[in-house]
């Protein structure tokens, strides 16, 4: 049996595991059943992947999602595994193919849909050699999660037809009520449990308070100019802000796909498309996008309206960044969000666990701490020292003395008679002259302009303050007016003082003057950027030919990698991590021909090279045939390759090269002749390459020819 860490190397071309990935696969390669919980990135696929390599027969993968099914069936093929899938999406003849084929033992890897697992559960048993089973996004199996799916309940048959195979059950998800439930539901026989840190520590926090829609819009044209040639994901509230969002994008330019519940299943599979093979720059989308999104290079995500809760917010962020290279997450924070969720919340079938989980999100967006921290303490990981990569740890907070600002909010809640909201109330202290003011007669109050000296901004982000103090309180029961609570009123009578957390305008970039991308030639910063951008230009042609995304070509964690390296031969390039065999015959030519023409090297590589290749690729474990395939070369030149490299003592085990039958052959026709024994083995109609290698190894042993 192959190690897995010569797996992980052959295949995959990483140098070393993530914690946790080698326990994991030892343990299920020792048969037993395990429970992993990793973030979204994690790296949950060479978990069930590796074992399934290492274990004879077909590991069988059930995944809810079909698109990522096919990601990673393709994925996998791309590094030479043989793997398929089944799923209702996908005509029967292919099913049945895929089926057939793993009866015959040669897939490794199967993946299968929940729905079709069930129905074929019997088949399976009867036909296939099965090594694992692994059930992945396994949190869909709890009605307590956010993504319950009745059909995982009835997967608990798969432990007991398969009561002598290894079950996996894998999920980014880390609420307490929903592990437990997972390993309960399943079935699961002391499973080993693998908890991973849930820490994403590449993803920057950082919150901005409203400000507005227009410069929401120029934020995130910033972010889109500033990352020309990755992407990124907005997530909005609904279909119709979706849309809007979308259609503001295109106006300016850029690359937008929108994705949303509404639209035909034909529309959005397009959309999806265009978003992994890099065709949009940007998806405007639902929080219905990204569950099968498996694109490691999505380097930033807005929330425009906040998420109802951490998981689902932590699992949206995670899309981005999962090659471990820097990205952002921005949540727009806007204090009538929280009304809007709140009224979903009061409608929902468990109101109660929906609220707590929403005002956990509220705290987590108008937090003045280290956000990470929030994140992680929500699922129970312990972090003792601040993050560093949050917007509050980068710039903490200064305060001030806030009594008299507080003492004039409160008086205008007091002096309407707690009967407006917040908008209204900001209104009231700013003195504006709009059609309620006027109206209701508010103009007509003591507190009417008290407040004109500061901005609506201001004064947002200052009640928010006092209502996380508790000196005032939402009436979520009547239309979300405002009230004081005693401890505001103490401060209002001056039997308090309060401290306040100094308004800070996020910065903006200027906006709307920008050319649209196509339009402006780039301008490198540094050498480094203009080689990253020739690298994934040159990703980006492989994938078109190729027709698979491009992260499936290379990651950026790869390309950054090889930014690094600048491998200009294939030995070096062998070493760049995320660069496995197949890869390495497939595109080593390509990309080092790019860094060899930009370090002013003659673009073709020193004579010679094609044997080198072939050395590499030998060690790597392949046959002479495969190494044929990949390199496009006969078998014959192969074996002359091989021949050279026995040659220069290279070689020294010819089992996997030549039968001891061949080489018996060729020693006889040199000891009759050596002059004429290639000839007379030619004349016999004897394989060049077989002759060539023969005498090779004949000299090798007896030094002679
Ligand atoms: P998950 O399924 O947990 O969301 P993936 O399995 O898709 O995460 O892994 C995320 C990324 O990390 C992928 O690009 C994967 O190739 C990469 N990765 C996983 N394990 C390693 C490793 N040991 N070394 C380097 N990269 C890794
Ligand atoms: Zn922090």
């Amino acid at each position: 049996m192959p190690s897995p860490i010569e797996i992980l190397r052959k295949f995959y071309g990483y140098s070393s595991f993530r914690p946790g990935q080698e326990e994991i696969i030892n343990n299920v390669i020792g048969g037993r059943d395990t429970l992993v919980l990793m973030p979204t990135g994690g790296g949950k696929s060479i978990c069930y992947q590796i074992p399934a390599l290492v274990l004879p027969g077909t590991a069988i993968v059930i995944s809810p999602l079909i698109a990522l099914m096919n990601d990673q069936v393709q994925a996998l093929r791309a590094n030479g595994v043989p793997a398929f899938a089944v799923h209702s999406n996908q005509n029967e003849a292919d099913n049945s193919t895929a089926l057939s084929l793993a009866a015959q033992g040669k897939l490794k890897i199967l993946y299968i849909s929940p729905e079709r697992f069930m129905m074929d559960m019997e088949r399976l048993a009867a036909a296939v050699n099965v090594s694992l089973i692994a059930i992945d996004e396994a949190h869909c199996i709890s009605q307590w999660g956010h993504d319950f799916r009745p059909v995982y309940k009835e997967l608990i048959a798969a432990k007991e037809k398969f009561n002598n195979v290894p079950v996996m059950a894998l999920t980014a998800t880390a609420d307490r009520l929903t592990r437990k439930d997972i390993s309960d539901s399943l079935g699961l026989s002391d499973p080993f449990c693998w908890i991973g840190s849930f820490d994403r520590p590449n993803i920057s926090l950082q919150v901005i308070n409203d400000p507005g829609k227009k410069k929401r819009l120029s934020y995130i044209a910033n972010l889109i100019e500033d990352h020309p040639l990755d992407s990124g994901i907005v997530y909005c509230l609904s279909r119709k802000k979706t849309e809007d969002m979308h259609k503001s994008l295109l106006d300016m330019g850029y690359r937008s796909v929108c994705y949303h519940a509404g639209m035909l299943p034909a529309e959005r599979e397009k959309a999806q498309r265009a978003f992994v093979n890099g065709e949009a720059q940007v998806v405007c989308a639902t929080i219905a996008f990204g569950m099968g999104i498996d694109k490691s290079n999505i380097r930033w995500v807005v929330h425009n309206n906040i998420p109802g809760n951490i998981e689902s917010y932590y699992q949206e962020i995670g899309r981005a960044g999962r090659d471990g290279m820097p990205a952002k997450a921005i949540l727009f924070y806007n204090f009538g969000d929280i009304i809007t969720r709140r009224s979903f919340v009061e409608e929902s079938g468990q109101k109660d666990v929906n609220r707590e989980k929403l005002e956990f999100m509220q705290r987590y967006a108008e937090a003045s701490v280290c956000r990470r921290r929030i994140l992680l303490s929500y699922f129970s990981e312990e972090s003792i020292c601040d993050c560093g990569n949050c917007d509050n740890c980068r710039s903490p907070r200064e305060t001030f003395d806030g009594t008299i600002l507080a003492q004039k909010a409160l008086s205008a809640v007091i002096r309407i008679n707690c009967a407006e909201g917040i908008n209204t109330v900001i209104d009231i202290l700013r003195g504006l002259n709009n059609s309620t003011i006027i109206q209701k007669r508010y103009h007509q109050v003591k507190t009417y302009g008290v407040g004109r000296d500061l901005s609506s901004r201001q004064w947002h982000s200052y009640i928010l303050q006092m209502i996380q103090l508790g000196l005032l309180e939402v009436a979520y029961e009547d239309n979300f007016h405002l009230r004081p609570t005693p401890y505001g009123m103490r401060v209002v009578r001056g039997q308090e003082r309060i401290e306040l957390n100094t308004f800070r305008d996020t910065e903006f970039f200027t906006s709307g003057k920008r050319k649209a991308p196509a339009a402006s030639k780039p301008v490198y910063a540094t050498r480094e950027e203009e080689l990253m951008a020739l690298l994934k230009e040159t990703r980006r042609e492989v994938a078109l030919s190729e027709k698979i995304p491009a992260y499936v070509v290379f990651s950026d964690a790869t390309l950054a990698d090889m930014v690094e390296k600048r491998p200009v031969d294939i030995e070096t390039f062998a070493k760049v991590n995320g660069v496995g065999q197949l890869k390495l015959a497939k595109y080593s030519k390509k990309f080092i021909g790019v860094i060899r023409k930009f370090e002013g090297k003659s673009k073709s590589l020193p004579a010679g090279s094609s044997v080198k290749e072939t050395w590499i690729l030998f060690e790597s474990g392949m046959s002479p045939e495969e190494i044929a395939a990949v390199k496009e070369v006969q078998k014959t030149t192969v074996l002359s390759h091989l021949a050279e490299l026995t040659d220069k003592g290279k070689i020294t085990d010819f089992s996997r090269i030549i039968s001891e039958k061949d080489i018996a052959m060729v020693e006889e026709a040199i000891r009759e002749d050596a002059a004429t024994a290639y000839k007379s083995l030619r004349e016999k109609g004897v394989d060049p390459g077989i002759i060539r290698m023969g005498q090779a190894v004949v000299k090798y042993r007896y030094g002679i020819g």
